[in-house]
């Protein structure tokens, strides 16, 4: 594919907040947080997602979400597309899994589900939550499911869920 169509593509479906509130791990308020980039007690660091640019008053460091991945990771133009391609699993760039990739590794997933299901069915296990967090554990296998950051991300927090559940109710 080419190169300036993928570094569109991407540009079109990310929104620069949540690309800085993913990597960053802080909240934006009002467009507004402290700067990953220089140390501030106040936050001069903007972020307009309708035009996809972050700026900061206080060390002028701007760009767009490139440029923050460029510089938040350390990483070149390239790597920073390949990054954001496979951290929302769009499977655009060659650094990352292609959408064939992504069906088959969701197929082998759906499969295992289905053979964790008859397998308790035949041993009548009717407990949904010990289903469920069986289904979670083999989903989580490595190798299948971890380069399509959406569906591990479903699945870990999927499992986590049942983690807090398994806890709560003492099973
Ligand atoms: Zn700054």
């Amino acid at each position: 594919m080419n190169p300036n169509y993928i570094k569109e593509e991407i540009r079109q479906r990310v929104r620069m907040s949540d690309l800085v509130e993913r990597l960053t791990g802080a909240k934006l308020i009002k467009g507004k947080m402290l700067c990953p980039f220089h140390l501030e007690k106040t936050p001069s660091f903007f972020v307009n997602d309708k035009k996809g640019v972050f700026y900061c008053q206080g060390c002028g460091t701007g760009g767009d979400i490139f440029k923050f991945v460029q510089l938040y990771k350390g990483t070149s133009f390239s790597g920073a597309v390949g990054f954001i391609d496979s951290l929302y699993g769009f499977g655009l760039s060659n650094t990352s899994p292609t959408y064939g990739q992504y069906v088959q590794a969701k197929m082998i997933a759906d499969k295992r589900i289905e053979e964790e299901k008859k397998e308790a069915r035949k041993r009548k296990e009717y407990d949904h939550i010990a289903q469920d967090y069986r289904i979670c554990v083999r989903a989580l296998l490595p190798g299948i499911l971890e380069p399509f950051s959406e569906l591990w991300c479903y699945y870990i927090n999927q499992k986590a869920y049942l983690d807090y559940l398994i806890e709560e109710g003492g099973y």
